[in-house]
């Protein structure tokens, strides 16, 4: 029935508007442009090390997560399409994602739950939408593994973290969330659209740890990279 309905009504390019889109949204030339993550990164954060191994950073300071996995860098224009997603226009693009997600990253892992980054109620009153969640839906059908909605809170709004510094930034998110679910041996992927510092997920990672979550991996759109 999809393949005929998709026949019926080609689904146009989200980046172009070229007709050759396919079941995924993107036609072939957006996907091959995309700013795929495919240097040599750290296992733990993600940031290219040159050579696959720890970086500096984790080495000297790990983070709460054990892993992270990123599609793409995050570099014009995709930061500009995330942005557009994340405010509720090019709705269409968390199915994108969450397959792309799904066929790139989540291949090789094996996992209990999914539990994307919540936004504050009324951060999500406002947005009417929690970005990470629609992204995370499409992952957990995909791969069958159980979506936790409700599992994590944010109880602490948080002011945009862009400008501050990154101890700042850790120091912000002490406290900003809870958990409500027993998570005893679990291992959990936390789902997030952009990692930038990764102060949010870091927070997120010592939370569900601290009920039980035996490792910890970080799903995310698109890093940020220091260029
Ligand atoms: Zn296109
Ligand atoms: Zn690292």
């Amino acid at each position: 029935m999809a393949g005929l309905i998709e026949r019926l009504f080609p689904q146009s390019c989200l980046l172009c508007s070229s007709w050759r889109a396919g079941s995924l949204g993107l036609c072939h030339d957006c996907l091959h442009d995309m700013p795929w993550h495919t240097d040599h990164a750290c296992p733990q954060c993600a940031l290219p090390s040159g050579n696959s191994m720890l970086c500096g950073q984790c080495l000297q300071a790990p983070p709460a997560f054990d892993a992270t996995r990123s599609l793409f860098q995050y570099r014009f224009p995709l930061s500009a399409t995330l942005q557009q997603y994340k405010y509720g226009q090019l709705l269409p693009l968390a199915r994108t994602m969450g397959l792309l997600l799904a066929e790139h990253v989540g291949r090789h892992s094996a996992a209990d739950c999914i539990i994307p980054m919540p936004l504050h109620r009324k951060r999500l009153q406002e947005r009417s939408f929690n970005q990470s969640a629609e992204i995370a839906k499409i992952v957990s059908k995909q791969l069958h593994i159980p979506l936790q909605l409700q599992a994590c809170t944010r109880i602490k709004p948080t002011p945009p973290q862009a400008s501050l510094p990154y101890k700042q930034r850790i120091k912000n998110m002490q406290g900003a969330f809870a958990c409500q679910a027993e998570l005893t041996d679990m291992r959990v992927i936390l789902l997030d659209d952009v990692m930038t510092t990764g102060a949010s997920l870091n927070a997120l990672a010592k939370t569900v740890k601290a009920a039980g979550a035996s490792r910890v991996e970080c799903w995310v759109i698109a890093r940020t990279i220091a260029e």
